[in-house]
């Protein structure tokens, strides 16, 4: 097993842009989980499928998801197609939390996962990491914001590629999401009892990134 952190959190809290400074500066390999949930989103709307237990056991059968790693940078391969650039969509993200309810899909990502924390120091984030992927993960971290300033962030980053958006929608998507993901039956976003909190409502990335290479040291020199 390779040294391991774990980063969950609600959507929009900043858990992969501060994922993967982190892994870049103490030389570790960001995983991004949320993206295997979006290709397999990807899948059901490409092929017109609704989020139901039957349409998963058949999808399961039919995706082949690789990850690969361009210039440090995470790519998903979906059946062969690299589809990473299509992953960050709005619609994509909300059925990524409808497809992350049914149990075959969620055990045929962690497997993945959990292959790839195997071999390499890693950094992974998502919503299942600390309590169900890696519970034995050297540092787990529970990454959270106030929605508005999550609403606000996610705001400035589709404004600053001159993606067209309501703020007030872009709130009421990031609540709709929290509730599915903290109410569904199988692993629900939750903090891993020994997580440690960090709002980063008030801090900026680079106040965060520093904070978790702190721990790091601390774990590391105690450990
Ligand atoms: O993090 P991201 O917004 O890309 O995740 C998309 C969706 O995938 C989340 O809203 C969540 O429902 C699901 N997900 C999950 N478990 C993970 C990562 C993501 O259920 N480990």
């Amino acid at each position: 097993m390779g040294y391991n952190i774990a980063i969950d959190g609600p959507a929009g809290a900043g858990k992969s842009t501060i994922a993967r400074l982190t892994a870049k500066e103490l030389g570790m390999i960001y995983i991004d989980t949320g993206a295997m949930y979006r290709a397999v989103a990807c899948y059901f709307i490409a092929n017109g499928l609704y989020a139901d237990e039957q349409s998963a056991l058949s999808a399961c059968d039919n995706i082949d998801i690789d990850v690969v790693y361009e210039e440090d940078v995470q790519q998903i391969i979906l059946n062969g197609e690299n589809i990473t650039l299509r992953l960050r969509d709005e619609a994509i993200g909300n059925m990524a939390s409808k497809v992350a309810k049914i149990g075959c899909i969620r055990e045929k990502l962690v497997d993945i996962q959990r292959g790839l924390a195997e071999k390499e120091n890693v950094i992974m984030d998502g919503r299942d990491i600390g309590t169900r992927v890696l519970p034995d993960a050297d540092i787990k971290i529970y990454l959270t914001a106030a929605v508005s300033v999550r609403a606000k962030r996610r705001y400035d980053e589709l404004t600053a590629k001159n993606i067209s958006c309501d703020i007030k929608e872009i709130e009421k998507d990031i609540e709709n999401r929290d509730y599915e993901d903290m109410h569904r039956k199988i692993s629900p976003l939750k903090k891993a009892e020994d997580a440690i909190l960090l709002d980063t409502s008030d801090m900026d990335i680079r106040q965060v990134v520093d904070r978790i290479k702190e721990i790091y040291e601390r774990v590391c020199k105690n450990g």
